[in-house]
């Protein structure tokens, strides 16, 4: 535990907390137009954490004019990539200050241990923050080689209106990702965090105000996808819409796209990633940890989740003892014990049913290896164990249905070629691991996997510096690295003739 809230405990805090569920529309805190709310509950031990306005069509059209307002007045969107960047690093060091709470309300919403998002989800969000404040003052635009009398100049414009749409796995890092480049380039932002996981997203909003961002610049919207984010997403004037979250809802919005103004979309969505061990690895202790950190970290609750293991026969049983004692480190517990180092709640009872329902199904078709049951902790039971599935038959769904929650498939091959058809063998395309001592073997392999990300002797690999995001039905755009810029500005040609 960090800074001011440290002599008391996470529980007490908790309960201390002052939670203001309403939108933030045009600088202010509002109800829904109609006074709605749903209840927020924490999957940790099923409290009640607060109301949160359930916003409408109109709050909707509300948060679009004020953010088109203050994108044609100019106070963001003119005033300089130096001016924002300073307000920028001025929100980061907010958020630094206030990083406990961001942590505590994403640890409440969506059940991860206060020990994973006090040291990874907050710190990394402050500084994604900072990453792109800094990177968007250097970056210069181009005069190419144009005929003599003329000069052309290519500039980077902000798009106007951004919609920005989240997941609850990680609601803050994923809101910070996209807020921070889309802001950072000059556009007006709306956030539609998910109903699951909202409180970071509106407290993120005040600390943006108390930042000195202007009002309508920062707008965060809670209510349902398909009233809120649907209604952004087909919405005239909303220029862009960056989305990570299931396949489904993405494929929906290209349609909405398509059926209103042509937005500009960038598309994170779901997978099913493949971690590849072959009988040269190095260490297979070290990839049997390694594994079971990319199945059952965040409770598997992570899109690029290594959910299929394949491993080569030479290795196979000794990795599968292996990795099956490994998983024990992801056993759960309470999430607000600063000392738990396993896994949390998975982010509510509902999807605890759907993933036992998946383990339950694929039962008698398996070998189940490690865990397979769910628990109840502090009289909630949204908790399932790290639970390890060995032996399924080739084409059984779990190998390859996005479960998002703590299960691992784990199969048997023979050759490089197996190895690679099967790791392909899947509609999504967002990442894949391989273990190998051959050099030559590992850029092989690595040049064939089709995977936004190929980690090589580690799983799951990411940086702020380098771009995250998939090919196939994992979707399209990249979040992370100066490459994130390219989903919200538009590239402008202005000839200068002189001759
Ligand atoms: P989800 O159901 O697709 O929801 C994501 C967001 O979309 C939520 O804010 C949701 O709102 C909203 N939404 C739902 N229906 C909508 C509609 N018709 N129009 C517009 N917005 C709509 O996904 P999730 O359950 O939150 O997250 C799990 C999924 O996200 C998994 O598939 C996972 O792989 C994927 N994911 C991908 C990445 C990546 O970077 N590729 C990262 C993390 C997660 P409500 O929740 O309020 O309904």
């Amino acid at each position: 535990m960090t800074n001011q809230l440290a002599e008391r405990s996470w529980r007490q805090l908790a309960q201390e907390l002052p939670i203001d569920g309403r939108a933030i529309i045009n600088g202010e805190r509002k109800n829904a137009s109609d006074n709605a709310t749903f209840a927020s509950y924490s999957p940790i031990d099923g409290s009640h954490l607060a109301d949160i306005a359930s916003c409408t069509a109109q709050d909707v059209e509300q948060a679009v004019a004020a953010a088109r307002r203050v994108f044609n007045e100019g106070s963001w969107s003119r005033i300089g990539a130096v001016a924002r960047k300073q307000a920028l690093l001025h929100l980061a060091d907010l958020m630094e200050e206030h990083s406990d709470l961001l942590a505590l309300l994403d640890s409440l919403d969506m059940g991860k241990p206060i020990a994973q998002s006090t040291v990874v989800d907050a710190p990394g969000s402050v500084e994604t923050f900072r990453w792109y404040a800094e990177l968007v003052d250097k970056i210069t635009d181009e005069v190419p080689a144009t005929p003599p009398g003329s000069t052309a100049m290519v500039t980077r414009e902000p798009l106007g209106v951004v919609a920005v749409i989240t997941p609850w796995n990680y609601p803050l890092e994923i809101a910070a990702w996209k807020l921070a480049p889309a802001l950072a380039a000059g556009n007006s932002v709306i956030l539609k965090p998910a109903a699951q996981s909202t409180l970071s997203a509106l407290l993120l909003g005040d600390l943006a105000l108390k930042a000195g961002i202007p009002a309508g610049v920062l707008n965060v919207v809670p209510g349902s996808g398909r009233v809120v984010g649907e209604g952004l997403a087909l919405h005239m004037d909303v220029d862009a819409l960056a989305f990570t979250g299931s396949t489904a809802v993405a494929k929906r919005l290209l349609e909405c796209s398509g059926k209103s103004n042509m937005k500009r979309l960038s598309l994170e969505a779901g997978g099913k990633s493949a971690n590849l061990v072959f009988d040269d690895v190095e260490d297979l202790e070290t990839a049997a940890a390694k594994a079971a950190f990319g199945a059952f970290y965040n409770q598997g609750e992570v899109c690029s989740a290594n959910s299929r293991v394949l491993v080569q026969r030479g290795v196979y049983e000794r990795f599968l003892e292996a990795f099956a004692r490994h998983s024990a480190d992801y056993l759960p517990g309470d999430p607000l014990d600063q000392d738990h180092q396993g896994a949390g709640a998975l982010v509510s009872r509902e999807h605890a049913e759907d993933v036992q329902r998946a383990i339950e199904g694929a039962r008698g078709d398996g070998q189940i290896v490690a865990g397979g049951q769910r628990l109840n902790i502090n009289g909630s039971d949204a908790y399932i164990e790290p639970t390890i599935i060995a032996d399924l038959p080739a084409e059984h769904p779990l190998h390859r249905t996005e479960i998002f929650g703590p299960v691992a498939t784990v199969s048997v091959f023979d050759t490089e070629e197996e190895a690679i058809a099967l790791a392909n063998n899947t509609e999504y395309g967002l990442a894949a691991s391989l273990w190998t001592s051959n050099l030559s073997r590992a850029h092989r392999v690595a040049s064939r996997l089709v995977a936004g990300t190929v980690s090589v002797n580690t799983v799951d690999a990411l940086g702020l510096t380098t771009p995250f995001g998939g090919f196939k039905q994992s979707g399209f755009g990249r979040d992370l690295s100066a490459h994130a810029l390219d989903n919200y500005v538009g590239l402008k040609t202005t000839w200068f003739q002189h001759g």
